[in-house]
């Protein structure tokens, strides 16, 4: 039997470790059988630690005594007995960190609050470039960034990345939740909030106005009428509620015209979008125009709009926001919404006094939601004031003063209420044959760099995006929406990539006539590459707003027709 004056402690054999790194990648698991022996941490034993990747010179033990000082591993300020290099000597080294094992699974040192496959392995560096090249990821523990020169805990092959703190539990914030098991601990009580909305929506055809304007049971098959309960066209509306599900046919007792109209279907390049919301129409009921020409359609729920809302939370300067079907001033009926600053050519509401107007889907953000990207903790609608953190779904920043939901228990956490809102859970895609799903984080044991398969761009896996884990396909958000603006639209609002469509809530498809400006019918779409400059401004038209001749080469942006008329 060994025997020595001083209590030991079990560590790992480092240089049999690190000269074993190279194979240790080839089988993790077998790389976990670390060896380990007993040494004296006592300074008097004379005890040298050398750290072959991290420093080229031995450390010893200052003193036996603890002493606080900073430790150039971790980063923090610690108590306890010191190790300093022998050469440097302005080089501190704590105790604990230097005896960290080189391979750890995250889920037993966090009490399985965190989990990951593989075992993590200690790294003496983050270096800026490799942070670079993998989207500057942040600790998935606490959602930090890294510094490069602090040692770490990873899993390359998934990209998962922790601080030495966050991933030994060491950190006093997470000393609390870590005596439960399980994910992030529930921080808000379900009774209190009986309608809180879990999103993500599991798929396009689930939207916030279904939600809360949806009734079933509506019985009548057919209104025939100019009005709906308070929406206005200028043609008669057919409800149309039966159960014939692909597609609808709809006979208009007035004008005997049978209609037949396809449900939105991206798997097929069908695209059908309510005229009110601007959100996919995939199932019944729906109102649709019974004049032959015209595309106007919504969904049933989308006619249950309250036709003024009174005492809006974003607007507290004037009393009360008025429907109105078309933004009444606008060419074309196309606005930008004061809350999510996108285009819209959907339902408004608008304030007489001061011109103050909201799209449909942003007149309801609720005040509260849970998303599946921070699960378990309340997230409350705020105005954002000044931080340097950005959506965790885009990557975006917050305008001054804009809304966001934010997570009062973690002050770096924050979503676009539309990044929140706009992305289902699943989507699909013809370039998949499978749902695709939202994910938040890289794929574990994913091979390969990250690529779109729709534009061939590269994309950050630290971000939302969107993943068939039996293809291995993935894409941008904005590049596989619901909606099909991919196919003329990149997903870039000046050289900034979005996750929403910048015309997520424009309706194309419509007509325009008028002679004085072209002898024949205009189309209103998107621009795409082969159709030029503008006749008017000689802007380029791809991705714009356009109206375009189908019978001529006439092209003209929407600005420039709306300066026009
Ligand atoms: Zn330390
Ligand atoms: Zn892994
Ligand atoms: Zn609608
Ligand atoms: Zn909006
Ligand atoms: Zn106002
Ligand atoms: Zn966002
Ligand atoms: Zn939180
Ligand atoms: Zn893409």
């Amino acid at each position: 039997m060994y025997e020595h004056k001083h209590p030991l402690n079990l560590i790992d054999l480092w240089s049999e470790q690190l000269q074993h790194e190279e194979e240790d990648e080839e089988d993790e698991e077998d790389g976990l059988i670390a060896k380990q022996d007993f040494r004296c941490l006592c300074c008097r034993c004379k005890e040298e630690i050398t750290l072959f990747d991290s420093h080229p010179h031995p450390f010893f033990c200052i003193v036996s005594k603890q002493i606080l000082c900073e430790c150039f591993a971790c980063g923090k300020e610690h108590k306890g007995i010191f190790y300093i290099c022998s050469v440097c000597y302005d080089m501190f080294l704590h105790s604990h960190c230097a005896f960290l094992p080189n391979k750890l699974q995250i889920q037993h040192t966090t009490n399985n609050v965190f989990s990951h496959i593989h075992p993590l392995t200690l790294a003496y560096t983050f270096p800026t470039d490799d942070q670079k090249s993998k989207f500057y990821p942040n600790c998935r523990v606490c959602l930090e960034f890294f510094y490069p020169n602090l040692w770490i805990y990873r899993c390359e092959k998934c990209r998962y990345y922790v601080h030495l703190g966050c991933a030994t539990s060491r950190e006093e914030p997470f000393m609390s939740i870590l005596t439960y098991p399980g994910k992030l601990i529930r921080n808000y009580e379900e009774a209190n909030y009986p309608n809180l909305l879990h999103l993500p929506f599991p798929d396009p055809s689930y939207s916030l106005l279904k939600h809360l304007f949806f009734e079933e049971n509506i019985s009548i098959t057919t209104i025939v009428g100019t009005k709906t309960h308070n929406i206005s066209h200028q043609h008669p509306l057919i409800l149309d509620c039966s159960t014939d599900h692909d597609i609808t046919r709809s006979i208009a007792s007035s004008s005997r015209i049978v209609k037949t109209i396809s449900f939105h279907d991206p798997m097929k390049s069908i695209q059908l979008l309510c005229d009110g919301c601007v959100r996919p129409i995939t199932t019944k009921p729906i109102y649709m125009c019974a004049n032959e020409d015209c595309n106007f359609v919504l969904h049933e729920w989308c006619t249950r709009l309250p036709v003024e809302l009174k005492s809006h939370h974003s607007h507290p300067q004037h009393t009360r926001l008025i429907l109105h079907s078309k933004w009444p001033d606008k060419f074309f009926g196309v606005f930008r919404c004061d809350i999510c600053y996108f285009h819209c050519n959907g339902f408004v509401y608008h304030c007489e006094e001061c011109g103050y107007k909201i799209d449909v889907n942003c007149a309801f953000i609720p005040e509260e939601i849970t998303h599946a990207s921070h699960q378990n903790h309340l997230l409350s609608r705020v105005r954002q004031m000044e931080t340097n953190y950005d959506c965790r779904i885009c990557g975006n920043y917050f305008r001054e003063n804009a809304f966001s939901y934010s997570c009062k228990n973690c002050d770096n956490f924050y979503l676009h209420p539309c990044c929140a809102l706009l992305l289902p859970e699943t989507t699909r895609h013809k370039c998949d044959k499978h749902p695709m799903k939202l994910s938040y984080f890289p794929i574990e044991n994913h091979k390969n760099e990250y690529f779109c398969e729709i534009c061939e761009e590269e994309l950050n896996p630290q971000l939302a995006f969107y993943h068939c884990s039996e293809c291995m396909q993935s894409m941008h958000p904005a590049c596989a929406p619901s909606i099909l603006c991919y196919e003329t639209h990149m997903a870039y609002c000046y050289y900034v990539r979005i996750a929403i469509n910048e015309f997520a809530n424009v309706k194309f498809g419509s007509t325009y006539n008028n002679m004085s400006i072209h002898p024949h019918p205009l189309s209103f779409v998107q621009g795409i590459e082969t159709d030029g400059r503008c006749t008017n401004c000689h802007d380029t038209l791809q991705y714009d707003m356009i109206f375009k001749c189908l019978d001529c080469e006439f092209a003209i942006c929407h600005w420039c027709l709306k300066r026009k008329v």
